[in-house]
């Protein structure tokens, strides 16, 4: 067979050519969205490849970062920039400042690539990007804030124009880095995670497959979850090798103008963390709006509660619940019900699982002593995975060596996951908790994942976070912090009621300690912050 290499150029040359009528719509707040063509798409990544390469002088495998929300520009350097040979550093605009700047100095990057609205968020952290020579600004924003900058600051439409609207993309080893994205550091340090043009290439024909996402280019995908977070898992790849329009929110990603643009430019699939489907469905209950096109949504990020499910099921929003990593790129597991539940009462129980592992990912569970479990459906363990697009290490450790701490991967090689579950004998894996955010109370573990799933399917609840909190007793116990609806008044002993009642949770992991919150503190890319709700009651905020 032909050799030829795996590479995102190739991706973009086939969406650009086969595909060229596709759109991608990028969501601008007033009027008309923006509509430009997978072959617009394609020229203009090639001026940009021009641009970075001739007049910022971008050369090998520098770091291109962008810092931008979803929208056409953001796809033109997804593609623009590992093609070209460099790499393609995505940075969350929703870190704390120094981590930013942490991660910037770490991956070295020489240009940022920023959007306008952004500015007020660059501006103040350059002077401590010590790497940085250049800044190319898109879209409407005061670039007088940039006035001082250290760097040189161009405008991406200055930069475009004239440029050939062709390059020739070089034929780089498949296994060159192409992209990099840092995990959020929840603890210590961001680790950074750098994808290589096989392995995006590998996880696109994955995310294309009909039990994953399975779209064509009959759809159009509202890709809520951001280009910054696991490149948006994995979508604008994938939907340049199928021709799968692109709905872009750009900074609209609030519940009311989401509903707007599924009313309007009518999507038939979306992607995003349940915290924003239940924002949406907020806003939905609250202001109905016809949403008829969308009948297919992935959600994933973390447990999707079967409320949530069950609510989208009767908007005839059919929930396909997925789970996935920074480190996995992140298509991991999918749940697609079996053929034989398909109809069946079984059916809900396998889609509100994590899902199944497509070829591709190998996995495995581990004991707390080292031993390996079985797929049982009851034996929980640490999962362990790999495969060709899973981290095998992160970016240079202090030594400029690949860096590869013992809790993240083990002896051979298999990245630790740090979740916790199980596997069905037919590969469907369950998480029941992240390894730091189970519940170790007197020897047995509780799940807060299972205790607030089914706080959340009580009509009077909006949210409700779980946390383990010390216990003299019991070693740890839980903490049930939750959210009420608006006008909503349940109280704790009837929840408790409800928990074991309708809940079915024993009675020994019914939480005794309880608070009401006016909402969960959320991370960066929009899940529940344990850490600070820890925080908040070791210092006595949630008594
Ligand atoms: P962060 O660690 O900052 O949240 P990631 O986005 O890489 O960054 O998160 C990966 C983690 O998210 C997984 O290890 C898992 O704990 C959680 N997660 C992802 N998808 C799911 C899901 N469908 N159900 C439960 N947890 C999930």
């Amino acid at each position: 067979m032909q050799d030829v290499p795996l590479l995102i150029s190739r991706i973009l040359t086939h969406g650009s050519r086969i595909h060229g009528t596709s759109q991608v719509v990028t969501w601008t707040g007033e009027g008309e969205p923006h509509r430009r063509s997978y072959a617009e798409i394609g020229t203009r990544a090639a001026q940009l490849a021009h641009a970075l390469r001739d007049d910022l002088g971008v050369r090998d495998d520098d770091r291109v970062a962008t810092l931008m929300w979803n929208n056409a520009e953001h796809v033109e350097a997804y593609f623009a920039i590992p093609s070209m040979g460099a790499v393609l550093h995505t940075l969350n605009l929703r870190l704390p400042a120094e981590q930013l700047a942490w991660i910037v100095n770490h991956a070295a990057d020489r240009v940022i690539i920023a959007n306008g609205s952004l500015l007020p968020l660059l501006a103040p952290l350059l002077p401590h990007l010590k790497t940085v020579e250049h800044v190319v600004v898109t879209g409407p924003g005061d670039r007088s804030l940039l006035a001082d900058a250290h760097a040189q600051v161009h405008e991406y439409e200055e930069l475009l124009a004239g440029k050939p609207d062709a390059y020739e993309w070089p034929e780089l080893d498949e296994r060159s880095a192409a992209a990099m994205c840092y995990t959020s550091g929840t603890t210590g340090d961001p680790k950074g995670v750098v994808y290589s043009h096989r392995s995006i290439y590998l996880h696109s024909m994955q995310v294309n497959m009909a039990q994953s996402m399975g779209l064509t280019d009959q759809d159009t995908s509202l890709v809520v979850v951001p280009q910054f977070h696991v490149n948006a898992w994995g979508l604008p790849h994938a939907t340049f090798m199928t021709g799968v329009n692109l709905l872009m929110p750009d900074r609209f990603l609030q519940p009311a103008p989401l509903a707007e643009m599924i009313e309007t430019v009518r999507p038939t699939h979306a992607a995003a963390v349940p915290t924003i489907w239940q924002g949406l469905l907020g806003e939905l209950t609250a202001r109905p709006r016809d949403v008829s096109s969308l009948t297919q949504v992935t959600i994933g990020g973390s447990a999707c509660p079967p409320s949530l499910m069950e609510a989208f099921d009767k908007l005839g929003m059919r929930v396909c619940h997925a789970w996935g990593m920074t480190e996995t790129s992140p298509l991991g597991t999918v749940a697609r019900p079996p053929a034989h539940a398909v109809g069946t009462d079984e059916e809900f129980g396998y889609r509100l699982t994590q899902g199944r592992f497509p070829a591709g990912v190998e996995a495995r569970l581990t004991g707390p002593g080292g031993e390996r479990l079985p797929w049982d459906g009851e034996s929980a363990g640490e999962l362990e995975v790999r495969g060709p697009w899973i981290a095998g290490a992160y970016y240079n450790g202090p030594d400029g060596e690949p860096l590869r701490p013992a809790d993240k991967f083990s002896e051979d090689g298999w990245l630790k996951t740090g979740d916790v579950g199980t596997i069905s004998p037919d590969g469907f894996l369950t998480l029941t908790d992240r390894a730091k955010d189970v519940i170790k109370s007197g020897g047995e573990w509780i799940s807060s994942v299972e205790l607030e799933n089914a706080l959340m399917s009580h009509p009077d609840v909006a949210e409700a976070a779980v946390v383990a909190v010390p216990d003299d007793k019991w070693g740890e116990r839980p903490l049930a912090t939750v959210v009420l609806k608006e006008g909503a008044t349940a109280d704790f002993a009837a929840l408790r009621t409800f928990l074991a009642e309708e809940g079915h949770i024993a009675k020994w992991q019914l939480p005794e300690r309880w608070t009401l919150i006016e909402a969960v503190p959320k991370t960066s890319v929009g899940k529940f912050d344990k850490k600070v709700i820890r925080k908040q009651y070791a210092e006595g905020a949630l008594d």
